[in-house]
């Protein structure tokens, strides 16, 4: 196992440059989302990594192994020691669980000690040992992404790469095979890279998010840095719901339509200021706060979604518990909770 280094990547194909001067380091042993919408380039980064596509510039190291760069002879994929495990059909269909999972087992270990490894592998991925004599076709689509799993890391693999491995599952065996996913990896201390456009499993599965738009990386930090304290408004409104207003700052507090809110850091003048619908604070009871009228309730069971149209027009999104909310059209009052991040406006210096 070894940790993954990637240093001022690019690729292009013809006009489009798929991802664009990308660095990042992966950790050993630990779970890295990469997260962008579609055609940001998340799927060639993995092709780059897995070497089934060789960069332009820049170098991928697998810790001290440089597998591809300037000058230097490229490592072939099969020699890189990496386990893909893509969105669906990565199964052999005219194979049963075991010899699917000891298919990438080197001959002399497949005839010694197959049947030991597929019993391991299958229990790290919480699948019943006799499910070892099953075809995919016989299996659910989680328990075939959990084979899977199971296959790419039978050899011991350097490197765990996982291409929206849980896309075509439904929302519940989708978190539950995610969550075995995730267990087996951090038990085998494996370091993996999972690309999602899925901002709930980027968030939740991850030590560190990646965030890519246009080929590049924008943001790598931790989970909630990245939902708190992200590094531009666009990468906060991708990784969940944000209200952007304009406001006007003076060291740590900031003038907007929402009142006067508290920044996490000092800024001075025109700013554009980020606010999570869950620090917009609904008063049902008192006349404090900003004045505004329901538009509409989106109630989810344990929590609901409020739009507002403040006093000035301007539209607030909120997040409240969907104990006790309002309705459309009941008049209510906002204010904010918490700590806001300020950006420049856009166009600015
Ligand atoms: P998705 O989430 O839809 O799978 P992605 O983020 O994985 O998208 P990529 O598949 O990496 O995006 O594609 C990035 C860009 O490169 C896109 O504009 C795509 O059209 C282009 N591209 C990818 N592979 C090729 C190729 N083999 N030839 C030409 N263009 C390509």
């Amino acid at each position: 196992m070894s940790s993954l280094s990637i240093t001022g990547v690019t690729k292009s194909f013809g006009a489009t440059r798929a991802v664009d001067d990308v660095t990042l380091d992966v950790p050993h042993g630990s779970f890295t989302t990469v997260l962008g919408p579609s055609g940001c380039g998340k799927t060639t980064l993995l092709r780059l990594i897995a070497g089934f596509l060789a960069p332009e510039s820049g170098s991928i190291a697998f810790g001290d192994t440089v597998v591809a760069g300037d000058r230097v002879r490229p490592v072939p994929p099969q020699d890189r020691r990496v386990g893909y495990v893509p969105q669906e059909g990565a199964l052999f269909p005219h194979l049963d669980v075991a010899a699917n999972i000891s298919f990438g087992l080197p001959r002399e270990a497949r005839a010694t000690r197959g049947d030991d490894r597929v019993a391991e592998m299958l229990e790290l991925v919480e699948l019943p040992a006799d499910f070892r004599h099953r075809r995919p076709d016989e299996l659910s689509g989680g328990q075939q992404q959990r084979v899977a799993l199971a296959r790419s890391l039978a050899p011991a693999p350097a490197v765990v790469l996982l291409d929206e491995p849980f896309s075509s599952l439904d929302a519940g065996l989708r978190d539950s095979t995610a969550r075995a996913v995730r267990r087996a990896l951090q038990a085998t201390n494996t370091t993996a890279l999972l690309v999602t456009h899925d901002q709930n499993e980027a968030l939740s599965l991850a030590d560190q998010v990646a965030v890519m738009r246009g080929g590049r990386l924008v943001q790598s930090a931790s989970p909630s840095e990245v939902y708190l304290s992200p590094s531009d408004p666009q990468v906060a409104e991708f990784v969940g719901r944000a209200v952007v207003l304009p406001g006007t700052a003076h060291g740590d507090r900031a003038a907007c339509a929402l009142g006067e809110v508290v920044l996490t850091s000092p800024a001075e003048g025109e700013v554009a200021l980020m606010v999570r619908p869950e620090q917009v604070f609904v008063d049902l009871a008192h006349a404090e706060g900003v004045r505004g009228t329901v538009q509409e309730v989106s109630y989810y069971g344990h929590d609901c979604a409020v739009q507002v149209r403040l006093g000035d027009g301007t539209p607030v999104q909120a997040r409240m518990a969907g104990v006790r909310h309002p309705v459309a059209g009941d008049t209510v009052h906002l204010r904010v909770t918490g700590l806001v991040r300020a950006y420049r406006p856009a166009g600015s210096p």
